[in-house]
């Protein structure tokens, strides 16, 4: 599903971000990125969908080498790929049912821009993404209506209604209470293994990992030094 072949990423103002980096994730997995702060995550994510590019090496996606992927092909590499991040990013003043739409723009031609014309598909994805995720009774709601848990639910139906293969998740738990942290790791897990989704997230803590992850991949300073099952996880970083 995802191959890291010899990666490498620097920064232009020279840091270094990743360092060979040779990694191999098959479909369904949920796979744990865990490290401290600076250690290569959030670049290790957003490689898969191009927001980072490399400066050595190669990332495939479903075979297609993403750096090659530009224009109409880079559109339809980012549509098979959803993304929720730490600050959930939707429209307070707007409705559940509107944030979640939105997701459905990736499989839009981009000249159609952000104009409204959803058809019946778009909204049947919307009630059963919400519908995943335990919100169906909320979507009239306003998001900034609901909890910071809550509102990363909507966040991860607004990536499934783009029904993507893959699922990213820059640290979506980071600014939540535990109580919600638990439902939301809860949501991703049910929901990679309902349909088939790989799942990467990246996560501070060590214990979560292990609760909810099928393979966690530890980085220090842009490498990975960890990679295995839960239960060879330790709980030292
Ligand atoms: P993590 O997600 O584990 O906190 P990051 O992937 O964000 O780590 O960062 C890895 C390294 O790359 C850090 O040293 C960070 O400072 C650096 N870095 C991240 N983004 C940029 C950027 N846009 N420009 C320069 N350096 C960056
Ligand atoms: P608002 O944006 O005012 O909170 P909604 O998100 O409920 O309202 O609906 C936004 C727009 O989508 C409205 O114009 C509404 O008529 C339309 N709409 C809502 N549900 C459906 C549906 N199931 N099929 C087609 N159009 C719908």
């Amino acid at each position: 599903m995802i191959t890291f072949q010899g990666v490498g990423k620097t920064y232009p103002n020279g840091v270094r971000g990743l360092h060979d980096i040779d990694l191999t994730v098959e479909r369904g997995e949920f796979v744990a990125v865990i490290g401290l702060s600076g250690a290569g995550k959030s670049t290790l994510l957003r490689t898969i969908n191009r927001l980072a590019d490399v400066t050595e090496g190669e990332v495939l996606v479903e075979g297609e080498a993403v750096s090659r992927a530009t224009g109409r092909r880079l559109r339809r590499l980012r549509s098979r790929i959803g993304m929720v991040f730490q600050g959930f990013n939707l429209v307070g003043v707007s409705s559940v049912q509107r944030n979640v739409i939105v997701g459905r723009l990736a499989h839009r031609p981009s000249w159609l821009g952000t104009l409204g014309l959803f058809g019946r598909e778009d909204y049947a994805l919307v009630r059963d993404a919400l519908d995943r995720v335990g919100l169906a009774e909320k979507i009239h709601t306003r998001a900034d209506q609901l909890s910071g848990g809550q509102q990363q639910r909507v966040a991860i139906a607004r990536a499934l209604v783009q029904q993507p293969a893959i699922l990213l998740a820059d640290e979506p738990v980071a600014s939540l209470d535990p109580v919600s942290t638990d439902r939301v790791m809860s949501d991703l897990r049910r929901v990679s293994e309902q349909l088939g989704l790989t799942v990467l997230t990246s996560l501070h803590s060590v214990p979560l990992a292990r609760r909810w992850a099928t393979r966690i991949i530890g980085m220090r300073g842009g490498e990975v030094v960890f990679d295995g099952s839960p239960q060879e996880a330790t709980d030292e970083r």
